[in-house]
């Protein structure tokens, strides 16, 4: 049996409630890739060659609803995925989808861990809703 204190520490790191410092860490990044900005970062040749990368590789539609995608949604901000070495956690989706992801219902910017949480929600809502579909002809749209 694991011992009391085992059972009650925190799983998470005191200093770090749902990644709160992840977007300092990725502007941080961003400065080391020699931009000045996240903005700046999003309008680089760098940005667009992998944004080029990611559309070919996983199609030009939106990962949770299936709509054509407009852009590419970031799960993680990895130096990897920053610098082009890794475009697992890079997700093409349709404006609507993102924003949704990105920010809670009243507005607020929602921290990086909250958008991946979301994002696993939404891909297995969306998947129920096209299994649930094609069960029941009735539910499809017109
Ligand atoms: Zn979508």
């Amino acid at each position: 049996m694991p011992a009391q204190s085992a059972i009650l520490k925190p799983r998470r790191r005191a200093n770090k409630p749902f990644g709160l410092s992840s977007y300092r860490e990725r502007d941080q990044i961003v400065r080391e890739l020699g931009f000045a900005s996240y903005r700046e970062y999003l309008d680089s040749d760098l940005w667009r060659t992998i944004r080029c990368r990611v559309y070919r590789n996983k199609g030009g539609f939106c990962r949770i609803c299936k709509a054509p995608a407009t852009e590419i949604h970031h799960n993680t901000y990895t130096r990897r995925v920053m610098g082009g070495a890794d475009i697992g956690p890079l997700h093409p989706l349709c404006r609507s989808c993102h924003k949704s992801l990105e920010f809670a219902g009243n507005g607020r910017k929602r921290w990086p861990k909250e958008v991946r949480r979301q994002f696993r929600l939404a891909r297995r809502a969306a998947r129920k809703d096209r299994r649930d579909a094609a069960r029941e002809p009735s539910l499809r749209p017109p």
